[in-house]
């Protein structure tokens, strides 16, 4: 089937958590045909929640991606790939790997609440990968609901200008529909077939006021960016319906606009329009910016056209363990196309494997895929050796898509096998695990012989742990959360090393001079080569370079990972009859090691960039409850809609802060947390 990109969308939901992202997906899923009957996320049945763990804890881990398809204004059938997108900031690592994916995200804000920390992470994200949105204010029916007060939140958080695009009708209890500001039509959705069915009729005359002001406003924010709407708008003439939807829509592209619309997810009011709004603004995948992918032969970065025809290139972005099908891999062709039984070559990894089967998932079901296309996403089953994140394409178009940014995983907890003999079994599950999610590591500690899992926050560690213990059902003893620290070195130390062992009557000797050092926060681990090896064996160098590697990630007094720590090769002998790879690599450890115990090692902590946002009664309590776990203020901002204070933290006082902020606030205040930088520990 040849596929037609103009009738396709690829998006993604982002929301906080518990705006009604699962809810406002059901439905979408419900109208455009994929599901029969509408699952309730209270009753734990919300199809896109497939994982057990997410059904009970009613929320959304795991980004699946979804085909529906919605009959357009123009009569054209569309696909829209539905990625969703986690609204906790532990899983940021895999927000920021589907908005990668997705052409065009809506976010949803709670009437109520409107901007909360956790959408205010996740719109940065979406700004830096330059995403199309629209906006959506659900739970109009909740006590307390204000549209208006959601748009001027949005302003003045997310320093974006929202455009009202329809306005409700009525609020709370009293919430009957929209008024659609483009047709000036009162919008309701009929309750006894579940909001399948709608109604328009005209605007009311008590309603037609403040639909003429909102309309104004509308008509005001699109003459700013378009020429045409002004003149029309200044000359008095009538603007036609589609030329405001085709000039918000290049608006849009450019994210110089944000329309916002609204409703009642869970009372089946107000998704239509929006599902309508994902075709009408979001654009389709030819119309995104090209994605930049670092060709590896010519060492430079190019733009990859959303191509069919040309060489495949597609990004492995999701992968999903099944009992019987195996790894499903979540792929998003960015150009060309693979086929069923098609060999495809692992950019990254170099080696080639075959993708027995594609699929496309559906909410209930999976269709085969036959090609899987430049601008389409679908599930390969088959390639055994992929990981999240890796490029797949051919050897002939080498070209990596820019690696992911991932945030360093800050809580660490201890595993250990119930029994030895499940120890293998334990090994082989959290190797699995790690290959569909790259967010979490792993490490065996070298002292006890423990395996030391690593994570960016208690949901995201609890979650792991869960799915170890319940889904692959594995005997294991687990300990406390601990913080991850980190070590590092605040002098510079030279050091000379000479090592020979005879093994197996064979000599092997090396002499080398490492020059270990501190280097500015934040710029990561390095080894440089300052010697003069013109005359040695490259191989000679690698095995320094490798035996350093390894040291920076096992530590130096303690066995925490090492950071920001400078090592050069300052000089090394060496003797053409008895040196080795080996004795190289033996000595470069010692050395290193030796080094850094004299560089006055430091131990240095995870501090959290903390944002909390309080109503303005719980204020005080808030603020002792952040210094007693030796937060600092950074910035504290009174709203009408409530107090915003900026803290950092050290992650060690983090532990059950969710609880604490909960209690001190009558369940009231909300946070968000994420990795700022490491500093030196402090002592209480
Ligand atoms: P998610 O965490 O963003 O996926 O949010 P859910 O879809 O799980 O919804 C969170 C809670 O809000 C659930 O209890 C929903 O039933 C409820 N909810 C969703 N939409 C609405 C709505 O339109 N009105 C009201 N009053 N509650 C809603």
């Amino acid at each position: 089937m040849v596929l037609d990109l103009k009738t396709m969308r690829n998006i993604g939901i982002m929301a906080h958590i518990d705006a009604g992202k699962t809810t406002t997906t059901e439905r979408i899923l419900y109208y455009a045909g994929g599901i029969h009957k509408i699952g309730e996320v209270d009753d734990g049945e919300a199809v896109m929640d497939w994982m057990k763990q997410e059904q009970e804890r009613g929320i959304t881990i795991q980004s699946g991606a979804t085909t529906a398809y919605w009959k357009g204004r123009n009569k054209e059938k569309y696909q829209i790939n539905i990625i969703d997108t986690p609204g906790h900031v532990d899983f940021t690592a895999e927000v920021e790997r589907a908005l990668r994916v997705l052409d065009g995200a809506i976010a949803i804000f709670d009437a109520v609440g409107g901007v909360e920390p956790q959408t205010e992470t996740v719109w940065r994200q979406a700004e830096r990968y330059k995403v199309p949105c629209i906006g959506y204010v659900n739970k109009m029916d909740r006590l307390g609901a204000n549209f208006s007060r959601v748009l001027d939140d949005i302003q003045a958080k997310l320093g974006t200008k929202p455009t009202a695009l329809q306005i409700p009708i009525g609020a709370e209890n009293s919430f009957e529909g929209v008024i659609d500001l483009i047709a000036m039509r009162e919008i309701r959705w009929n309750e006894e077939d579940e909001g399948v069915t709608m109604k328009d009729a005209p605007i009311a005359p008590e309603r037609q006021q403040a639909a003429n002001e909102w309309r104004d406003k509308l008509i005001d924010a699109i003459s700013q960016m378009s020429e045409t709407i002004t003149e029309k708008y200044l000359s008095g003439e009538e603007i036609d319906a589609h030329l405001l939807l085709d000039e918000i829509r290049a608006a849009v592209l450019k994210r110089e606009f944000f329309p916002v619309f609204t409703g009642a997810s869970r009372r089946n009011q107000g998704v239509q329009p929006l599902i309508d709004a994902i075709i009408d603004f979001l654009p389709a995948p030819n119309e995104s910016v090209p994605v930049i992918g670092h060709h590896i032969k010519k060492n430079e970065e190019i733009l990859i056209p959303c191509n069919p025809d040309a060489s495949p290139v597609g990004l492995v972005f999701k992968i999903q363990h099944d009992e019987q099908a195996g790894s499903l891999c979540y792929v998003r062709m960015y150009s060309g196309s693979i086929k069923p039984g098609d060999s495809v070559y692992n950019i990254g990894k170099k080696k080639r494997e075959r993708a027995n089967r594609i699929l496309r998932m559906h909410s209930n079901k999976s269709t085969p895929l036959d090609p899987l296309s430049a601008g389409d996403i679908g599930v390969v089953i088959g390639l055994k050796l992929a990981q999240t994140g890796d490029t797949i394409g051919s050897e002939g178009f080498p070209v990596i898509l820019e690696s992911m940014r991932f945030p360093e995983p800050v809580i660490s907890v201890s595993i250990e096998p119930k029994s030895l003999s499940e120890r293998d079994k334990l090994k082989d599950t959290l190797a699995l695990l790690s290959k569909e999610d790259p967010t979490f590591t792993m490490r065996e500690d070298v002292d006890t012989g423990q395996l030391i899992i690593s994570g960016m926050g208690e949901l995201h560690i609890e979650v792991l742990v869960t799915r170890l213990l319940e889904d692959f059902k594995v005997g294991a003893r687990v300990g406390e959360p601990q913080v991850t620290y980190r070590e590092s070195v605040s002098a510079i130390v030279e050091k000379k090393q000479e090592f020979s062992r005879v093994i197996a009557g064979k000599e092997n000797t090396a002499v080398l001079t490492l020059r270990v050092f501190p280097r500015p926060r934040g710029s990561g681990n390095l080894f440089t080569n300052e010697a003069n090896t013109k005359n040695v064996p490259p191989a000679i160098v690698a095995a320094v370079e490798r035996a350093v590697n390894t040291c920076f990630g096992s530590g130096i007094a303690l066995g925490y990972p090492c950071i920001d720590v400078g090592a050069a090769l300052v000089s090394l002998e060496y003797s053409e009859l008895t040196s080795t790879e080996f004795a190289f690599e033996a000595a470069a450890s010692i050395c290193f090691n030796d080094a850094c115990a004299e560089a006055s090692p430091i131990l240095l902590e995870p501090v959290m960039a903390v944002d909390i946002s309080t109503p303005h009664e719980f204020v005080g309590e808030v603020m002792s409850l952040v210094t007693q776990r030796r937060g600092q203020v950074v910035s504290q901002d009174s709203k009408t809609s409530g107090e915003e204070v900026k803290t950092l933290a050290p992650m060690s006082k983090m532990f059950g802060f969710m609880t604490s902020l909960r209690s001190v606030s009558q369940g009231r205040a909300n946070f968000s947390m994420v990795f700022s930088h490491f500093e030196k520990v402090k002592k209480n």
